[in-house]
């Protein structure tokens, strides 16, 4: 058998004007199909973002090409080795903008940001009292992990930020507030709304996450779990010096850090779950998504009828309809 470590993950954006996006996204999936890439572009007026795979040459041979077109030719590419592919198939899609946050006026990062902090800056910004740090993600991404202290919204997807920013302007008022998230391109255009906001002291991680696990220096301290990637790895490790693992199994919230969808097609909840609980609920997250007819559990184990009440039966549960 073949043993590949000779691919890389790469994860970049950049916001730079575009003017045609649907025509640059057309051209640019032919390009990447010619490289052999895998993964998914998103690309707007604003600009790019994306996350591919691919072996070492057919990468490197991506990063030289867009290094050499003027719009992206000091982009930055975070680079992952791994094993093989990341993704199934390639993606370009153009997008009317590359970030949700929903809001009234849209933020043009490259007008207005929170100032970028290098790792070791964000580091020590983190640890001093009158700072506050906002996760700027969404909440599974924050319960596999996240700073030591870091808030997390309680939100389920970041484009609901802002509002619960303004239900909350006390928590950070007068207060040094950072924000972070997986590369940085959230980060780009949630700073600067805080900025708009009024907030006075903003800063945000430069190149995210990412970046700040791979600095030489702090080595991902502060970091506890894992970081949650938008690709076939689901987690990668962040913190060097040490593993504090907060990711809690949605059934028997003992220690875990296993994401699993709920087998129930149309539910697809994400959560956290060891394979021994996976196993007990048939992988749903609820009595009907248990007992639907689609579970793909039970599918995928080819379970008869009987095996499945006997192991509803465990969890106090029936197939049947109640009377
Ligand atoms: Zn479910």
């Amino acid at each position: 058998m073949e043993t590949t470590t000779n691919y890389q993950v790469l994860l970049y954006y950049n916001y730079v004007h575009i003017e045609d996006p649907e025509a640059f996204a057309a051209e640019h999936l032919k390009f990447c199909k010619e490289l052999e890439l895998k993964g998914r572009i998103l690309v707007a007026q604003e600009g790019i973002n994306g996350t591919v795979s691919g072996t070492v040459e057919q990468t490197n041979k991506y990063m030289d090409a867009m290094h050499n077109d003027s719009r992206f030719a000091d982009m930055v590419f975070k680079v992952d080795a791994h094993d093989g592919h990341a993704f199934k198939k390639m993606h370009v899609r153009p997008r009317k903008e590359l970030v949700t946050l929903r809001l009234e006026d849209d933020v043009n990062p490259l007008e207005t940001t929170g100032k970028y902090l290098e790792p070791s800056e964000f580091y020590k910004a983190m640890q001093d009292e009158n700072t506050i740090v906002l996760d700027a993600r969404n909440d599974y991404e924050f319960d596999l992990g996240h700073f030591r202290g870091a808030v997390r919204p309680d939100i389920e997807t970041f484009r609901e930020l802002p509002n619960w920013v303004r239900d909350n302007k006390h928590l950070l008022e007068g207060k040094r507030v950072l924000t972070y998230c997986t590369g940085g391109i959230r980060c780009e255009k949630f700073s600067g709304w805080l900025v708009k906001e009024g907030f006075e002291d903003v800063g945000q991680l430069h190149g995210g996450i990412v970046t700040y696990g791979k600095d030489p220096e702090v080595q991902g301290q502060l970091w506890d779990g894992q970081l949650y990637v938008f690709d076939e790895r689901i987690s990668v490790p962040v913190n060097r010096k040490e593993h504090v693992v907060v990711g809690v199994d949605y059934f028997d919230g003992t220690p875990c850090e296993r994401y699993v969808n709920c087998a129930n097609p149309e539910c697809n909840r994400q959560m956290l779950s060891s394979e021994e609980n996976e196993h007990k609920h048939l992988r749903g997250c609820s009595h009907e998504c248990r007992v639907t007819p689609r579970n793909l559990y039970v599918q995928e184990h080819n379970l008869s009828a009987e095996e499945v009440e006997a192991r509803l039966a465990v969890l106090g549960e029936t197939l049947k309809q109640e009377a």
